[in-house]
């Protein structure tokens, strides 16, 4: 069929089609190349125009931190053209598919340089605020689309039950109802679905949203030990109850995608089980969206890893996922995959069904109809608006965990205009470390890597005219003798990671964290905030220590939502989304246990009115 032809009339290109009927009729032009290429995810380092032209690639991604430029700090407009250009490239094959582009917009658009970074979903599970998560997801969405992206890899919905995991962070709580209700950042991302939408479908309401992603189907933080990819040794009624339920929500948010996890249950790696992804996720729960793979998730299927690569990509898209993230070595899976079904081991049906649901996506999100960049969103992009919504989020998110070594004598509200004050620690000017992992790059890092407050440029703004702030790292014994603070405000915590860099089992404050607190606490009175992405190690002695700890979790780029609560302008309203272990043996701890003992329970948190706010 000559490129006239097709752009002829045809029931695909007409927005005012019933969307099955699009997909019927664009299926039914297709080849099997243009199949292959559509289930096809690639990075964009590897991507030419010729590839997503001649192979008619279905998707691309920008791996963590991968802009235009590399990891060059990169602002949104420079994201839009390069991914202009890449959907350009598309709509030039012989059908015009537009690609879906994905990132991991996990907390705020957290990959471009200016974009609100909102704290990471284990501080959101703090808020139990639903309302709130639906509001971060709206923002996201304009923030990505304004950076010519239209799918996000969030969020993570994970129910992490063992802090040793090294993405408890990306967890909202170890308890599935509070999991539950944050899915409502589904609906801030894609929109709200009209009352008849039909149930499994997925939904995204138009050029300010984008497809969304549910991951990482499923028990991913049910593994034994904590461990990154590890196994999920549960019962299939434990894994519907704790684990799936969260996707119940996502699915009837009209989620678009649902990504595999790396992870095992029972011993069975998820992205080649054909039980929990075709027959309870597709079958049972009615998803008539996208399975992705997660990134190299196919080559995990053999060891060494990614030998036997016919075998991997058999199994995987028998089991039921419809789209790979290959992401680089591109050609070998599409002459890999046209040969499986040449050679009749993965049916013809198969991959109709996967190409469907790609095009279901596709329509449903008006990408035939919107294929670029929204540039009248660009302002959005760290727009003071958005950067209130963090703020009210971190403060949100915090939780007073400690006042007053006397209960009747509490510590905070602290005075705002006290002569002096101490400020010290690893965490009180690192606007990289209050970010934590997946931000500007995979693993996170130091320094000013993102737009926005650290917790000592916060404070600076909230106190008086009068009032002398004096900054330290490490203070040293000649500033401890300095008996004229009125107090000291010591931030210490984790250096950021990401997936199994994350994986720790022994938990204890880094850089020595816990000496400096006890130093300074043991010279000046105190208030610790804990910059971290889970429970940690907390010794009854340091406890006793200092006179006031907040935990902060991963707060983002506006520090401002700590000197809210901590100068008394508003109150602590975060509880715990986790259960607080007393000592690292215990582990796995949390709140549905027997004879559960931990330091601090599921939902404890403090306020400054009252001593104890009711679970
Ligand atoms: C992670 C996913 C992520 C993907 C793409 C993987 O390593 O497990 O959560 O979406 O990379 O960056």
């Amino acid at each position: 069929m000559s490129q006239v032809d097709v752009l002829d009339y045809c029931v695909y290109r007409d927005p005012n089609a019933a969307v099955e009927a699009r997909i019927k009729d664009l299926l039914s032009r297709m080849t099997l190349e243009e199949k292959v290429g559509q289930m096809t995810m690639i990075e964009r380092r590897v991507a030419t125009h010729d590839a997503i032209k001649d192979l008619s690639i279905g998707g691309m991604m920008s791996a963590a931190g991968s802009g235009p430029f590399g990891k060059v700090k990169t602002k949104s407009s420079d994201w839009a053209d390069m991914v202009d250009r890449f959907q350009k490239s598309a709509l030039d094959s012989r059908l015009g598919i537009p690609l879906i582009y994905g990132i991991d917009a996990i907390h705020g658009n957290n990959s471009i340089y200016g974009a609100t970074i909102f704290p990471h979903n284990i501080g959101l599970g703090a808020t139990r605020d639903a309302d709130l998560a639906r509001k971060i997801g709206e923002a996201t969405a304009l923030e990505v689309r304004a950076s010519g992206i239209n799918y996000t890899f969030a969020p993570c919905v994970a129910v992490s039950r063992d802090p040793r995991w090294g993405r408890c962070y990306e967890s909202y709580s170890e308890d599935a109802g509070i999991v539950r209700k944050m899915t409502s950042i589904v609906t801030g991302l894609q929109g709200q679905p009209p009352p008849k939408h039909p149930k499994g479908y997925p939904f995204v309401a138009g050029r300010n949203n984008v497809i969304a992603c549910a991951k990482h189907f499923v028990g991913d933080g049910g593994t034994e030990g904590g461990i990154n990819e590890g196994n999920t040794i549960l019962s299939y009624e434990e894994l519907e109850r704790i684990h799936m339920a969260p996707y119940l929500d996502c699915i009837s948010r009209g989620v678009s995608t649902i990504m595999a996890s790396y992870s095992s249950w029972n011993g069975r790696k998820l992205h080649a089980d054909h039980f929990l992804l075709t027959e309870i996720l597709k079958d049972k729960l009615g998803f008539k969206g996208v399975v992705i793979s997660d990134w190299r998730g196919l080559d995990r299927l053999s060891e060494p890893r990614g030998s036997n690569y016919r075998y991997c990509i058999s199994s995987a898209i028998n089991a039921g996922i419809d789209m790979v993230m290959v992401p680089y070595r591109y050609e070998l899976f599409v002459e890999d995959l046209t040969f499986l079904v040449e050679s009749g081991e993965i049916q013809m049906a198969r991959i109709d069904d996967a190409v469907e649901r790609i095009l279901r996506v596709k329509f449903a999100a008006s990408l035939f109809e919107f294929p670029f960049a929204n540039r009248s969103v660009l302002d959005t992009v760290g727009c003071k608006l958005h950067r209130d919504l963090a703020r009210e989020a971190v403060r949100k998110s915090l939780v007073l965990l400690k006042n007053g070594k006397d209960p009747k004598n509490p510590f905070l509200p602290l005075d705002r205009n006290a002569k002096r004050i101490l400020v010290a620690g690893t965490h009180a000017d690192d606007l990289g470390y209050q970010c934590g992992g997946w931000t500007a790059d995979w693993k996170g890092s130091s320094g000013n890597i993102a737009i926005g407050t650290t917790i000592l440029d916060a404070i600076k703004e909230a106190v008086g005219n009068e009032t002398e702030v004096v900054y330290e790292q490490y203070p040293s014994a000649d500033t401890l003798a300095h008996r004229d603070f009125s107090y000291a405000i010591v931030a210490v915590g984790e250096e950021p990671y990401a997936e199994i860099l994350g994986d720790n089992s022994e938990l204890v404050i880094p850089f020595d964290g816990a000496d400096l607190l006890s130093s300074v606490a043991g010279c000046i009175p105190t208030l610790a905030i804990l910059v971290s992405g889970r429970p940690l190690v907390l010794e009854p002695w340091l406890l006793e220590k200092t006179d006031a700890l907040i935990a902060a979790w991963l707060p983002g780029s506006e520090g401002g939502g700590i000197a809210d609560v901590v100068f008394g302008d508003h109150d602590f309203e975060g509880r715990l989304p986790v259960t607080w272990f007393k000592r690292v043996e215990q582990l796995p701890l949390h709140a549905e246990m027997n004879a559960c003992d931990p330091l601090f329970s599921l939902g404890f948190g403090l306020t400054c009115n009252k001593e104890k706010s009711p679970n």
